[in-house]
């Protein structure tokens, strides 16, 4: 790797949201107020490491204030009794002005969180995409009638949950927002959002954007902060649903504090997925894929295929494959046009990650690196062999450009190894023969089985979740309402 692609100061965008330097502010009721006890914290550019915004943070009172505006929200004529097609109407708007600022929006996210600009202007198309999507189903959520006697009928009605604390990671703002708003919003539930503390832009503006819509105050909060806010959301007896996207650690948390009155819970979390290539693959397509299944987005992607399994006879020559593509994995600013991927979110984040090239060295594992650090916190694609199936490197998500290469025998070992990890997210297959392929897909254990290909998603047809410890419970698809509604049976004599 050459020096990561720079940008001057000029050439880099300066969104008027950034403002005069003000606190950012939290979206209560449909006002914007500052954090109760005055406190904030800074979100910095990565790729500069200049502070962008200060920015509320939410306390225990903030929160409360914001549950308490949800639920009265939810329970106003205004939301409560609007016909399933003005909630339609709605979603349809709400796409339509996050569309109209895709450019502005994806600007926030690469300068808050370091995503290259082609990937964040992607995130927001997506949750456009997500919003249109979710705005068919209000008119399209079916109750069922029942077997009765003559004298009964018996019909079931799909019903809100009430308020949703929707709480989300900080490696993709904007599109995991939308997953949790779009379903919640659809279904006819209230929202309080938190943003992650590292960036919390994209969604503060979208709150903004929101007054534009026709969605009455307090439908959608937007809270920002870090652990405490999220404590004081998943603790507060007034919240009816946990939607979360983040940590197996935060994830186990979030679990235990709502066993206390039994929220609902859905949990969105990390992977350490396989992708498997057997000898008969397109190997120049598979190295392709391989590569940015784990250095896209710099590897901080649930899904990241960091555990890559090659069939022992092409070993040699897939290595060499996927040095080569490492190499023209192009680092740089966000915002330069031939940037592949950008740095890592934060100083701390990037130590952690660095941290787990030293483990590796110190495991015994072999070291291919497209680069050297020193530049900022841009992290070349490493790619780790000969680390035994217990290491580190192999057994933890590391959320940096970092792979484990390992080999197999066949597709019963493949299967094995793929399987080896109490993850289950997603994994890729690459074979030119498809009955392997389909019995590849049958037995791994993952929520997504990508064949041929990686990391492409639906913008609502189809779940996505975690099988094993990645998880509980679906986003998107026919499941999606199992995570949005409860179901009542009504029993009427007549
Ligand atoms: P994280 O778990 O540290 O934080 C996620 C969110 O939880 C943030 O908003 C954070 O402020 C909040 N939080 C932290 N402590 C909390 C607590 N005690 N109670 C309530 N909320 C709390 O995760 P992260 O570092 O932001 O994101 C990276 C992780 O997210 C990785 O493990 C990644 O795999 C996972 N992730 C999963 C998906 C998915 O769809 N499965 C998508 C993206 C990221």
């Amino acid at each position: 790797m050459t020096a990561p692609l720079t940008l001057s100061p000029s050439e880099r965008p300066a969104p008027a949201f950034l403002g005069d330097g003000t606190p950012k502010r939290l979206l209560i009721g449909g006002a914007w107020v500052p954090a109760r006890s005055g406190e904030t914290f800074e979100t910095r550019d990565p790729a500069t490491g200049q502070v962008l915004a200060d920015v509320s943070a939410a306390g225990p009172d903030d929160v409360a204030a914001a549950v308490a505006a949800a639920r009265r929200a939810f329970e106003a004529p205004s939301w409560a009794d609007i016909t399933p097609y003005e909630r339609s109407k709605v979603l349809l708007r709400i796409a339509d002005v996050i569309e109209t600022h895709t450019e502005e929006l994806a600007v926030l996210d690469s300068l808050d969180m370091g995503g290259p600009l082609w990937l964040t202007r992607w995130m927001v198309e997506h949750a456009v995409e997500v919003f249109r999507h979710y705005a068919g189903w209000p008119t399209k959520i079916y109750g069922r009638s029942g077997p009765s006697d003559p004298s009964t009928l018996a019909y079931t009605v799909r019903q809100p949950l009430g308020v949703v604390a929707a709480i989300t990671a900080w490696n993709g703002p904007i599109l995991q927002l939308a997953w949790k708003l779009a379903p919640a919003l659809a279904t006819g539930n209230t929202v309080v959002a938190k943003p992650a503390a590292w960036s919390p832009l994209s969604a503060l503006r979208v709150g903004e954007l929101l007054a534009e819509t026709g969605l009455p105050a307090g439908v959608v909060n937007i809270v920002t902060g870090g652990a405490p806010t999220g404590e004081a959301m998943t603790g507060h007896p007034d919240v009816d649903k946990i939607s979360f996207t983040g940590s197996l650690a935060v994830g186990r948390r979030i679990l235990e504090v709502s066993s206390r009155d039994l929220k609902r819970v859905t949990l969105e979390l990390g992977g350490k997925s396989p992708t498997i290539v057997f000898d008969d693959a397109d190997l120049e397509a598979a190295a392709k894929g391989a590569v940015a299944g784990f250095a896209q987005g710099s590897g901080q992607g649930c899904v990241a295929g960091s555990r890559i399994f090659v069939q022992e006879p092409v070993r040699e020559r897939f290595r060499e494959l996927l040095v080569r593509e490492m190499r023209s994995y192009a680092l740089g600013d966000p915002f330069h046009p031939g940037t592949k991927a950008g740095p890592l979110a934060t100083r701390e984040h990037f130590d952690r990650v660095a941290a787990y090239l030293d483990v590796a060295r110190e495991e015994g594992g072999v070291l291919h690196t497209a680069g050297e650090l020193g530049h900022g916190l841009y992290m070349p694609p490493t790619l780790v062999e000969q680390a035994g199936p217990g290491a580190r490197v192999v057994r933890e998500e590391i959320f940096g450009p970092v792979a484990a290469l390992l080999t197999f025998t066949d597709l019963d070992d493949a299967v094995a190894q793929g399987n080896d990890t109490i993850y289950g997210l997603s994994a890729s297959v690459w074979t030119r023969d498809l009955g392997r392929a389909h019995r590849a897909a049958a037995r791994l254990r993952a929520g997504t089985v990508w064949i041929n290909t990686f990391g492409e998603m639906s913008a609502g047809s189809l779940p996505f979740g975690g099988f094993k410890q990645s998880g509980l419970g679906r986003e998107h698809g026919l499941e999606v309402l199992d995570a949005y509604t409860e179901t009542k049976t009504v029993m009427v004599r007549l």
